[in-house]
């Protein structure tokens, strides 16, 4: 038929019997209007996004679990929990495939996985893998900065320049209507006046909805009972509660150096050489250049940075090629990585002199903590004014969130009250004014895990004692001085061994999380777990 022959083309599509009617109804109404009309325009626009939907495409999948996770381990290296994960999932889907109960993320369970972690440790990468290996069609939606309902849900066809949401676009360019829809960012997914895009998602991925789904802009029912949903988050606290009970979280928490030298030698290396227009063997990197890339170079939980860095020395090397001045195949060692980029921008922190100079003075106390770009060594500074200054009470800065003002509080309380028996002078807590800092001072912090890091920083400074520059510590504390279990500690004592920390204190009940902590990173930190702030006091100072 024509393109312009719409009626004809709606009847020789594949569409489903309400879809046909719906669209020959538009047919009928386009036929009434005069062709100059802007409405003739809408009609046809709505009636070609109909004909261009995927109504009756299905891939087939791929139920090999051993060659699924052939396809995991062939993308990605390491991350072993979460392809196991991903494995179980897909061989819950096979059995239901294969006893007839239809779907998982059918109508009876719709088990959304949401991979979770700091940037760059593979998570939308990952879902990609998925996609492939279960043989279905892959899209991304990126749902960071959404703040319209319309966005997810379409605009209303009386709506000028009114299109379909994200939803519809994502299974028209996947060209199926069973793809991998990877729901990129939901933590960054926001709620102004323009209504709430977090209720058009619950919809979208409610087991018990999403069959009909109703885009405004299409108006037809489209189902999507068949469409694997997974999502992507840095933070966990962002996301809205109702869609966070929809989903089952898996979360990544970061590489060590061991772990980032193997990604880096097996995955980013030869991918960056294609790109460079370098063939496999051209450039090789030593395992002590990988290393130093990712101890000295950059900083960070995930892999990025290492691989733009990776980029770099390629990009260097293909232009110095280029100009005749080194000749391939050529063996780059970590002394090398200086040509090519320069000083280090990070030394390990415990090393010296920043640690040690940090934690040179009563006061100052290391903790640890979990931010958007994973675990991270947090510094607590605490001082007496002058008894001659006239200044008094307490002060706070650092963009301190509430819970982690009262933290401060608390510490102060504690010490008051325990101050005889731990032979501090509390008497200048009274007649002194004090001030609490948390560097980097103009970014936000919250929490109640640096609660035994302020203790500890107050408790050194009436002591006068400095607190070891290679401890490290979280944990909340109590008035009565109980040290409190805390989240992230996998993500934190990653952060502590990157950071070149020797000893770190965590709460005992935090202790089973050590399950998840790698070998190699347990093996070089001496972990104490502990019930009471006296022991943190003892260890640390
Ligand atoms: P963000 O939260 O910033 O979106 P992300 O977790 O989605 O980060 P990706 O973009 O998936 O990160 O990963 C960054 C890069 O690192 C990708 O090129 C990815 O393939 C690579 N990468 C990450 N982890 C691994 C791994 N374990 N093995 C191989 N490559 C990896
Ligand atoms: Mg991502």
């Amino acid at each position: 038929a024509a393109d312009d022959d719409y009626r004809a083309r709606v009847e020789a599509a594949d569409l489903p019997d309400a879809v046909r009617k719906a669209a020959l109804a538009e047919v009928d109404k386009l036929e009434r209007t005069s062709e100059q009309s802007p409405e003739g325009g809408w009609i046809r626009t709505w009636l070609d996004t109909v004909l261009e939907l995927p109504w009756n495409e299905r891939t087939e999948d791929v139920y090999d679990i051993a060659a699924a996770r052939a396809v995991l381990d062939a993308d990605h290296a390491g991350l072993d929990d979460v392809k196991e994960r991903i494995i179980e999932y897909l061989a819950v889907r096979k059995r239901r495939a294969e006893s007839g109960l239809g779907p998982v993320g059918g109508r009876r369970s719709g088990a959304v996985l949401a991979l979770a972690g700091p940037p760059g440790v593979g998570k939308t990468s990952l879902g990609e893998s998925v996609a492939k290996a279960m043989g279905r069609k892959f899209v991304r939606v990126a749902l960071g900065g959404i703040r319209d309902e319309a966005e997810i849900r379409g605009h209303r066809r009386t709506y000028v320049g009114a299109l379909p949401g994200r939803i519809v676009r994502a299974i028209k360019e996947a060209g199926s209507m069973n793809p991998v829809v990877l729901l990129d960012e939901i933590d960054k997914v926001g709620a102004d006046y323009r209504g709430d895009p977090t209720a058009a998602l619950l919809e979208v991925l409610d087991p018990e909805q999403n069959h009909t789904f109703r885009d405004h802009y299409l108006e037809v029912e489209l189902d999507l009972s068949d469409v694997v949903f997974l999502a992507t988050a840095n933070a966990l606290e962002t996301i809205p509660g109702p869609l966070l009970d929809r989903m089952e979280l898996v979360t990544l928490d970061g590489y060590t150096e061991h772990e980032k030298v193997t990604i880096a030698r097996d995955h980013l290396l030869p991918r960056e050489l294609e790109r460079a227009g370098l063939a496999s063997g051209d450039v090789v990197l030593t395992d002590d250049a990988f290393s130093r890339i990712a101890a000295e170079y950059t900083r960070e939980a995930g892999v990025r940075d290492a691989n733009r860095t990776i980029a770099k020395v390629l990009r260097k090397i293909a232009t110095k090629v280029a100009l005749g001045s080194v000749s391939l195949p050529l063996t780059v060692s970590a002394e090398d990585l200086e040509t090519y980029l320069g000083r280090p921008r990070h030394v390990p922190e415990s090393s010296l002199p920043t640690a040690t100079q940090r934690t040179s003075l009563p006061g100052v106390a290391t903790g640890l903590a979990v931010t958007g770009a994973g675990g991270d060594v947090l510094y607590i500074e605490a001082s007496l004014a002058d008894p001659e200054s006239g200044a008094s009470g307490l002060q706070l800065t650092g963009q301190l969130g509430d819970v982690m003002k009262e933290s401060v509080q608390i510490a102060l309380s504690y010490l008051r009250s325990h101050g005889a028996e731990l032979e501090l002078p509390v008497g200048d807590l009274r007649e002194r004014g004090i001030h609490v800092h948390v560097p980097a001072g103009a970014v936000p912090k919250d929490g109640p895990s640096a609660g035994i890091t302020m203790t500890t920083a107050l408790a050194s400074l009436l002591s006068g004692r400095v607190v070891r520059a290679d401890v490290a510590m979280t944990g909340e504390v109590s008035l009565t001085g109980r040290v409190l279990p805390i989240g992230g500690v996998k993500q934190k004592l990653l952060a502590a061994h990157r950071a070149g920390m020797k000893t770190v204190i965590i709460p005992q009940r935090n202790e089973p999380d050590l399950d998840d902590v790698p070998a190699e990173v347990l093996s070089q930190l001496e972990v104490h777990a502990v019930a009471n702030v006296r022991e943190v006091l003892e260890l640390a100072l």
